[in-house]
């Protein structure tokens, strides 16, 4: 927060003036060792000025009490199994459409899942064309990720929190590292105390993998709406109001109309991997044993550094997590620097924070398709947690009543001018007013998803 910055540079300024002042007095030959008591009270009152400038939140969110994650207020509102069974918020259907009204949503139907096969596209689609390019057969749209910088070992976890996933943290923390964990939304509400694990005590990064775990490229455009916005409505409530960044379509199925969507609506961006240990399937019938995936860990790990590693990894069972525990020594052991995937480029985990500990910059829901270009720029530091143009107004659901009817204020977030709107400056995060403006619901912010398009 750039008023809290700047308090504290004078407060500093303050000390090293007198420091450097005291050292005439030093050669002054009376006594200077005079005690005296830290005086009882230090800070300002409540009442003073000073404290309604600064006001900070007991915990670094939005100012916004959100209800206790496990709560029955936390976890109700949600879809019970698949998303179409209860109404989207108005809110991220006006911002599809808006989208879809700019452009930026690719025009073509769904695929078909085939078992055993990959999805399959009507009409003769080829899914390696330029129109569909289909993250399952390996088209790179330059927007995604597959890649680490060289040197790199990105480190990141899917499908959590499970049964599974306590290890896996315990073993992270005791290492002293972090991970990003593409979670399950349905998974976080059955597993609460897994997840706040993984937010709270070991402070890892957050990301989206979905609601329920489909096939994306076979939803119709509202499905995917709702996989990916109950999940990160979900992760917004249970983080203190952080809006995630990045998401990874459950077996690496993606297009360009998921992508766009995800992008367009929702400020995500895509990320795939680029080696697969395939733990997932062991103990499946004709799946991987654990010794091949342990050997292939070893093969990546003790391989090239160029690029860097994105390896595919699961919190699914002892054996995916058993896997990844006894390859981490040898990764430092080949010099790799291990980082949490969502690090990995040095930008911020959250589209409204730098990590899971830092300050959080309240956000807003909106369409970045539909923000006007000017935005853009007022929002280009919004990601950093500066409490810049991407505290504006907000859609404003109910904490833990999520239902698609209680998205109300939706005609405040889907306009263009309200991305504009750029009512709530860096010191307004700061204070009650701009906190109550944000109580709760998915906000996503209209100048933060323009930020992280320019960003990336
Ligand atoms: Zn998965």
């Amino acid at each position: 927060m750039p008023a809290v910055r700047s308090f504290l540079l004078l407060a500093a300024t303050a000390l090293l003036s007198s420091a450097a002042s005291a050292h005439p007095h030093d050669s002054h030959d009376h006594d200077h060792a005079v005690t005296r008591a830290l005086p009882s009270r230090w800070y300002h009152p409540e009442d003073h000025p000073a404290t309604g400038l600064f006001r900070r939140a007991d915990v670094p969110n939005d100012g916004v009490t959100y209800a206790a994650v496990g709560s029955p207020e936390w976890s109700a509102g949600y879809p019970p199994d698949k998303v179409d069974s209860q109404p989207l918020p108005e809110a991220w259907t006006d911002a599809l459409a808006a989208a879809i009204k700019a452009g930026k949503i690719p025009d073509f139907p769904p695929s078909q899942n085939v078992p055993g096969s990959n999805p399959v596209y009507p009409n003769g689609l080829d899914p390696n064309g330029d129109v569909v390019c289909s993250a399952t057969e390996k088209c790179r749209n330059p927007g995604d990720i597959w890649d680490a910088p060289d040197g790199v070992f990105a480190s990141s976890f899917d499908d959590g929190p499970t049964e599974f996933s306590p290890a896996l943290y315990d073993f992270l923390q005791t290492n002293n590292v972090i991970t990003t964990h593409f979670m399950i939304g349905k998974n976080i509400l059955s597993w609460p105390a897994s997840f706040l694990q993984a937010f709270e005590d070991l402070k890892s990064d957050i990301a989206v993998h979905t609601w329920t775990h489909p096939y994306m490229t076979t939803l119709t455009n509202e499905e995917v709406l709702g996989e990916l916005g109950w999940t990160m409505q979900l992760i917004h409530n249970s983080t203190g109001g952080r809006i995630p960044k990045y998401w990874r379509p459950p077996y690496g199925d993606s297009d360009n109309r998921v992508r766009a969507i995800a992008k367009e609506v929702f400020g995500l961006t895509t990320v795939i991997w680029n080696q697969d240990t395939e733990d997932w399937s062991v103990g499946t019938p004709g799946g991987a044993t654990r010794p091949a995936v342990d050997a292939n860990l070893q093969k990546w790990i003790t391989g090239p550094k160029s690029p860097g590693l994105v390896i595919l990894e699961h919190e699914l069972s002892n054996d995916t997590v058993g896997a990844f525990m006894q390859a981490f020594p040898l990764i430092q052991q080949n010099g790799w620097k291990f980082e949490s995937l969502a690090t990995m480029d040095g930008g911020d985990v959250y589209q409204n924070a730098a990590s899971s500990t830092e300050d959080v910059t309240p956000g807003l829901i909106g369409v970045a398709a539909s923000a006007p270009a000017s935005s853009g720029s007022s929002a280009s530091q919004s990601g950093s947690a500066t409490g810049s143009s991407a505290s504006t107004s907000s859609t404003s659901a109910p904490a833990g009543n999520n239902s698609g009817k209680s998205a109300n204020g939706t005609s405040s977030a889907s306009g263009s001018s309200t991305a504009a709107n750029g009512q709530a400056t860096g010191a307004a995060a700061d204070t009650n007013g701009a906190a109550s403006l944000f109580a709760s619901g998915l906000v996503v912010g209209v100048s933060a998803l323009v930020a992280a398009a320019i960003l990336l």
